[in-house]
Order: structure tokens, then sequence, then C-alpha cells
């Protein structure tokens, strides 16, 4: 008889199961499980792949909060350049001219890590 992995979505214990049951208790916690074996089978082949998904996301999140700090980088830069050019308060345009290169070196730093990300997945699925 051919047994299947199935993983308690209520505790997160892996139980061996006959996948032609349809329901399952947990031994762990007696939660009630609904077996779909073609389920149980796309969650062992996707979890690697999920794994991955997920860390792409998180670049993702990366990238686009520090394109939001660009963007308020340039917003005080041009700030700092009205000021200045007003003779105001000159204090305003070296904070814009620093934030934007300390957020154009952060995104860069994180598009090459996202880049090597990439690399090692294709590695990996070769
Ligand atoms: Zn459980």
């Amino acid at each position: 008889m051919k047994f299947i992995d199935l993983k308690c979505s209520s505790c997160g214990s892996t139980m061996h199961i006959n996948p032609e049951l349809t329901k399952v208790t947990c031994k762990y916690c007696g939660a009630q499980l609904i077996v779909d074996e073609s389920e149980v089978e796309e969650k062992t082949v996707t979890k690697l792949s999920l794994e991955i998904k997920n860390k792409l996301y998180d670049f993702q999140d990366e990238l686009d909060s520090i394109k939001m700090l660009i963007v308020v980088s340039i917003i005080v830069l041009v700030g700092g350049i009205i000021l200045e050019s007003l003779s105001l308060w000159p204090y305003l345009l070296p904070v814009g001219i620093v934030l934007l290169i300390v957020n154009i070196v952060r995104f860069a730093v994180v598009k090459i890590r996202l880049k090597e990300f990439r690399e090692t997945v294709v590695d990996e699925e070769e």
C-alpha cells in the first residue's frame, strides 16, 4: 500500500496516511483534515518553488520600499534646491543629496543580490 505525507494545516505535524482516506484526524492535535491526494503531491513538488517565490517577493518588497525612499529623497533634494536658491536654509540640500546617494546604492545592492539569487535558483533547478 502506498502512503503519502500529509502536513496538518492546524499544528504543522507531518503524518503518513493512506491516500484512499478522504478524511483523517490529526493524531497530534485532533484536527479534522480533508485529504486531497492531488493537492498533497502538488504541495511537495511546489514547496521549493514556493520558497523561491516568497524570497523573490521579499526582494520585490525591499526594492519597492527603496524606490519610495528614492522618491522621498528627490522631494527633499528639490526642496533643498528651492531653499538654497532662496538663500533661506542651506542644510536641506546636502541631506537630500546624501539620502539620494544612499538609497541609489541600496537599490543597486539589492538588485545585485536579486540577480545572484536568481542565478543560484537556476543552478539548483538544472
Ligand atoms: Zn495537527
